[in-house]
């Protein structure tokens, strides 16, 4: 085990990832696990060295969007497994983005998966793991008080930009971004209050599919035993230039 694990305070542990104390007030250290759930927990296991993988993807994606002026609570990375974070009032909303018909979409409707929407579609999750994390509306957002309608405008035109930027990016490296889910929080500084993009980006909770194989470089290899999990996150890090030196692509493939 790590020695920063043993010596911080834990403040949450969720399915892939552990938060501490950070080293100063209003910080946190996110830690990433290998463990890997789907199926609203019904199914579980482990992808060997995939924390490596998403501390750095989600490293290298929060960075980019930081310099486009996506706000986001990534400070910087530690080392292999943890990165520092602002402490943000995480907003209890899944956003899911899609752009090409997949997962839940697919079965929900009736629609052949690999259909291409003509607009981007945003849904509204409430998090809430015990429920099954329903699809809600903004009107249920807003009723039950878990953002407000400018909260609500705000998320819509971040998600938005970021789709937008994130298509291309992957677009760039032979990659569909066919769908994917965010979670956004609120960052205090004294009484003005800012909404950021906060937890991970990375093939955890992204649709990525080969732009000439349709090949799925995500976790749907896990959910759906297609094997060649690791291998394909290690993929989607060599494909945007970040590959770890400690977990580099076998030499068999
Ligand atoms: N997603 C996620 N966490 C969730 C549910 C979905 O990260 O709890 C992501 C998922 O990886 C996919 C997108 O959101 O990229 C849309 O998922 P979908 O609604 O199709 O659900 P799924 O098929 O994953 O059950």
């Amino acid at each position: 085990m790590n020695f920063r694990m043993g010596r911080r305070r834990r403040i949450f542990e969720g399915k892939a990832k552990v938060l501490f104390e950070g080293p100063e007030p209003g910080t946190l250290v996110q830690y990433f696990k290998d463990d890997a759930t789907a199926f609203n927990n019904k199914k579980r296991g482990t992808i060997t060295g995939k924390g490596v993988l998403n501390n750095r993807i989600s490293e290298y994606l929060m960075t980019r969007l930081n310099e486009i002026g996506v706000p986001t609570h990534f400070m910087r990375r530690l080392n292999m497994r943890e990165q520092l974070i602002r402490q943000v009032e995480i907003i209890p909303i899944e956003v899911v983005m899609r752009n090409i018909v997949a997962g839940s979409l697919a079965k929900r409707m009736g629609i052949p998966e690999g259909t291409i929407l003509p607009r981007s579609i945003v849904e509204f999750y409430y998090k809430k793991d015990d429920l099954g994390n329903p699809m809600v509306s903004d009107e249920h957002i807003t009723c039950f008080g878990w953002a407000s309608p400018q909260e609500i405008d705000e998320i819509m035109a971040l998600s938005l930009r970021i789709n937008d930027y994130l298509s291309g990016l992957f677009l760039g490296i032979g990659l569909k971004l066919v769908d994917f889910k965010l979670e956004f929080g609120r960052l205090w500084d004294n009484d003005d209050m800012r909404i950021v993009l906060a937890d991970e980006i990375s093939p955890d909770n992204c649709r990525l599919w080969d732009v000439k194989t349709n090949e799925k470089m995500d976790k749907d290899r896990f959910r759906c035993d297609l094997g060649r999990v690791e291998e394909a996150y290690q993929e989607v890090a060599r494909r945007l230039g970040i590959m770890p030196e400690a977990a580099q692509k076998p030499e068999s493939e």
